[in-house]
């Protein structure tokens, strides 16, 4: 395989464009947005001059890897010649089905499709094709190029076949992929989200602040940085509807998203990305300042 498209050039999309480039694919990066085309290439661009800057890629290596990418606006014009197909569109339901329809038309009946999705069921994605087969998830982590880990979700008719393909490919990309089954949250948000949804009610039942839960859990757990930190990093809003996927998906009400969170949400405090959540980020994400209203909690 060497011809891949990616479908959204975001935070996500970016990144898993770069990596399969490096790697040697031909790959084709498809959005709406010029705006974010371009933006993806500076972004993919500033990421390769650091891996240069460190040692770890020639000014060759670097040419090859953005030759290696062209950019469309046009969906059945970029994914018309791929192997791959790899969605990293914005995260919704109507879309991504509307997409993958789309996909069984524009793209070659061999053609796999994977999306990367965080939330959505890879079956009811699969179940829009006309080649559920090989529909699968290929879920990269954050940022792309450094993280090692692609968890690849089976869905309910994907086949041995194209699992095998997938696991292929992300190795030649140096990931480790892992396989898990196509339930609501797959493995790493159904374990990581009640974790950070646990300190958020620890925070909102007044067990202990901000900085103390998050000093608990960085040195107590060995963990890069606390579970309210990550939760801002993620955005509270994609914490707060993965929460309710796991909620409405087991109907079981350990999922349900704390007050408080939804709160937060609903008051526009989403995290890094709006400046305010657990923490202030109006002066970047170099210094931990704990947001005002929590400032003054004391056990
Ligand atoms: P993002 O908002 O940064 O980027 C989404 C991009 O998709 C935008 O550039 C948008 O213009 C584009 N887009 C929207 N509709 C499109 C269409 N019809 N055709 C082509 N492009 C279209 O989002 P993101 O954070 O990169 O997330 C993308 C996907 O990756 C989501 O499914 C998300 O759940 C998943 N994901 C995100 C993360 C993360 O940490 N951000 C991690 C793992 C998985």
């Amino acid at each position: 395989m060497k011809k891949i498209a990616v479908i959204g050039s975001g935070t996500m999309g970016n990144g898993i464009a770069h990596v399969f480039a490096q790697a040697g694919f031909a790959v084709a990066l498809i959005d709406i947005s010029e705006a974010a085309l371009s933006k993806a290439l500076a972004t993919i661009g500033k990421n390769l001059d650091r891996m240069l800057a460190k040692g770890n890629l020639t000014e060759e290596q670097k040419a090859q890897t953005l030759q290696n990418i062209t950019t469309f606006t046009t969906l059945e014009e970029g994914v018309r010649a791929a192997e791959l197909v790899v969605e990293a569109a914005t995260e919704n339901v109507e879309l991504k089905l509307k997409l993958f329809k789309d996909l069984s038309a524009f793209t070659n009946p061999d053609t796999i499709l994977a999306s990367n999705t965080s939330s959505i069921s890879i079956t009811r994605i699969a179940a829009a094709t006309d080649r559920p087969e090989k529909v699968i998830g290929m879920h990269f982590m954050n940022p792309v190029p450094v993280m090692k880990l692609v968890e690849v979700i089976r869905g309910y008719s994907t086949s041995d076949e194209t699992t095998k393909q997938v696991l292929d490919l992300a190795r030649q990309l140096g990931k480790i992929p892992t396989v898990c089954n196509d339930y609501p949250g797959f493995v790493a948000n159904r374990i990581l989200m009640p974790m950070l949804n646990e300190a958020i009610y620890t925070l909102y039942e007044g067990v202990a602040g901000v900085e103390e839960i998050d000093t608990i859990m960085k040195l107590g757990m060995a963990h890069p940085m606390g579970p309210l930190q990550l939760a801002d990093f993620i955005g509270l809003d994609v914490c707060l509807s993965i929460l309710q996927v796991l909620h409405e998906g087991f109907g079981n009400p350990k999922y349900a998203p704390c007050p408080l969170l939804v709160n937060m949400v609903q008051a526009g405090h989403k995290g890094v990305k709006t400046g305010q959540g657990f923490y202030s980020w109006t002066h970047g994400t170099k210094d931990l300042i704990v947001a005002e209203r929590f400032r003054s909690f004391r056990v």
